[in-house]
């Protein structure tokens, strides 16, 4: 892979701003190649100790192949900062998007709860969960498609590991809220989480403090708006299960009632034979 330095880049407008750094837009002097430059700040990092977080992100999400999931081209640093050179995603925030229209369509929805959980499949295929799917870590690209980002919570399967979030706490499954063992179907139960938040505006397990939407999710206290129709709750309640092993498989997602109907797209061929 190629060295690259911040000499190859010209640096333009900011495009956020994260925890740790900052991502600007940036063209490659060389090729006129647009991307995304996040930097971070290595004192930050080590005063954090995420440092190993970042080496995980990196090491996962340079390797990950696929139309929905943000491309990292590589990285480089200097003696304060650490750069990832990143897809540029023109579209910004999924989150953004969604505080705007406070919901999406059913068409739109479904659109995007196919394509991640296709995305997903993917990734659990390469034995990665990303344990933090939420409209803040999806952007979108220049059709308008989603694209799965922020890999910084992400682990190689099966892990035990203890985690302290300090985002969102909606999206937590029952068996990461009660510190168990989890594997790959976490990230199932948060595509049921986003799917329920698209289509409702809201997410389901919503409560005052984290000590009551802990009881919502540990007893899947599930309630729809009237609005939501009943292939979407069909499809919802299949996703979020509190038995990890009785999530409906990503692979079925396009296959669904909900999202075959609210596409209006035929669902994938299933290979002959299986
Ligand atoms: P946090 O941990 O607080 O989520 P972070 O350090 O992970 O922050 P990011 O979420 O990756 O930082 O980036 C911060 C913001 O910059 C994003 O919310 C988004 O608005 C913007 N951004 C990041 N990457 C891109 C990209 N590739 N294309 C377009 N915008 C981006
Ligand atoms: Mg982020």
């Amino acid at each position: 892979m190629r060295a690259w330095t911040l000499a190859d880049f010209d640096i333009g407008r900011r495009l956020g701003e994260g925890k740790f750094g900052r991502v600007y837009l940036a063209r490659e002097k060389r090729t006129k190649y647009i991307v995304a430059i996040k930097v971070l700040q290595k004192k930050q990092l080590l005063k954090s100790s995420v440092e190993h977080q970042l080496r995980r992100e990196i090491e996962i999400q340079s390797h990950l192949r696929h139309r929905n999931i943000l491309r990292m081209y590589g990285f480089f640093y200097d003696h304060k900062r650490i750069y990832l050179i990143l897809e540029f995603a023109t579209g910004g925030e999924l989150y953004k998007q969604l505080q705007e229209k406070r919901c999406f369509s059913e068409r739109r929805t479904a659109n995007y709860v196919r394509d991640v959980a296709d995305a997903l499949a993917y990734c659990h295929s390469k034995h990665v969960i990303h344990r933090d799917i939420k409209p803040e870590n999806l952007l979108i690209g220049h059709t308008g498609e989603i694209k799965i980002a922020d890999f910084g919570w992400s682990v190689h399967a099966p892990s035990n590991r203890r985690t302290t979030f300090c985002g969102t706490m909606d999206y937590l499954p029952p068996e990461m809220v009660d510190g168990r063992d989890h594997d790959e179907k976490v990230d199932t139960w948060s595509l049921g989480v986003l799917c329920y938040e698209l289509l409702a505006g809201s997410p389901p397990f919503e409560a005052e403090g984290h000590t009551a939407t802990y009881r919502r999710i540990r007893e899947v206290d599930l309630r729809f708006p009237p609005h939501i129709r009943d292939d979407a709750r069909d499809l919802i309640g299949a996703l979020l299960r509190k038995n990890p092993d009785e999530r409906l498989p990503l692979e079925l997602v396009a296959h669904h009632p909900f999202i075959v109907r609210a596409t209006g797209q035929k669902p994938p061929a299933v290979a002959a034979g299986c």
